[in-house]
């Protein structure tokens, strides 16, 4: 598995749990405010066995590892790369964006996650906006509905992206309606801004998280 950064210790990236967070590079999406671009275009600099070296090392301290990126399905070892961390007792979450559903498929068949947090960027017919080409959306979708079935602890997330609307949130929700948990987290300013897009306010914020409620169990307005 290729890493391309480690965050040592995280009390925000899985809810309720001590974590530590391993980035893969590369994605097959080029949403246009990724915060993550610089983890994207490089390969892995970091070495697995210095990875489970750090993890051994934190065994007493952390509960759970957070396997984000770039997009880690991508890899063609994580199946493998997360089956060691989980013989190593530690709890799992994964942060994809869906697009590839056998990998999610088995993680989740296998039980080595416990927690997926899983993107969804826009209404699917505003995909290309954020993601920069069009794409079929035909894996996400049987990923969305994999995680309806409820098999694992899970939330659908949103960035609000300042080319959103509360509309496109309410598309969203009808999109995931019945889901478990959906978060809508704030947009902060990137530095490439084309089109000198603002942050949604407090207020916007807040009101795309009273739509999202009439579709979604728990919903939570992140960054305010
Ligand atoms: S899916 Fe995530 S990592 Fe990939 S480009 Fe979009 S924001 Fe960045």
């Amino acid at each position: 598995m290729e890493i391309a950064g480690i965050v040592r210790n995280s009390f925000v990236d899985y809810p309720g749990v001590l974590a530590c967070a391993v980035f893969a590079p590369h994605c097959n999406y080029n949403c246009w405010y990724c915060h993550n671009s610089h983890l994207l275009h490089k390969d892995g600099s970091i070495r697995e066995e210095d990875f489970f070296k750090f993890l051994a090392e934190r065994k007493d301290f952390l509960d759970g590892v957070v396997v984000s990126g770039g997009e880690p399905t991508l890899q063609k070892d994580l199946v493998e790369f997360i089956k060691k961390i989980k013989n190593m007792g530690f709890l799992v979450k994964l942060d994809t964006n869906g697009s590839n559903f056998d990998v999610l498929n088995a993680l989740i068949s296998q039980n080595l996650v416990d927690y997926v947090a899983m993107d969804i960027k826009a209404p699917f017919e505003k995909y290309d906006m954020i993601i920069g080409y069009k794409k079929d959306l035909t894996e996400e979708k049987k990923s969305i509905n994999l995680l309806l079935q409820n098999k694992v602890d899970y939330e659908f997330r949103t960035t609000f992206s300042p080319d959103l609307q509360t509309d496109d949130i309410e598309q969203i929700c009808k999109q995931i309606k019945g889901a478990k948990r959906y978060s809508i987290q704030k947009y902060r300013r990137v530095e490439y801004n084309p089109k000198n897009m603002q942050e949604k306010s407090r207020e916007e914020m807040n009101l795309a998280g009273e739509v999202a409620k009439k579709y979604v169990e728990e919903v939570k307005v992140l960054g305010t």
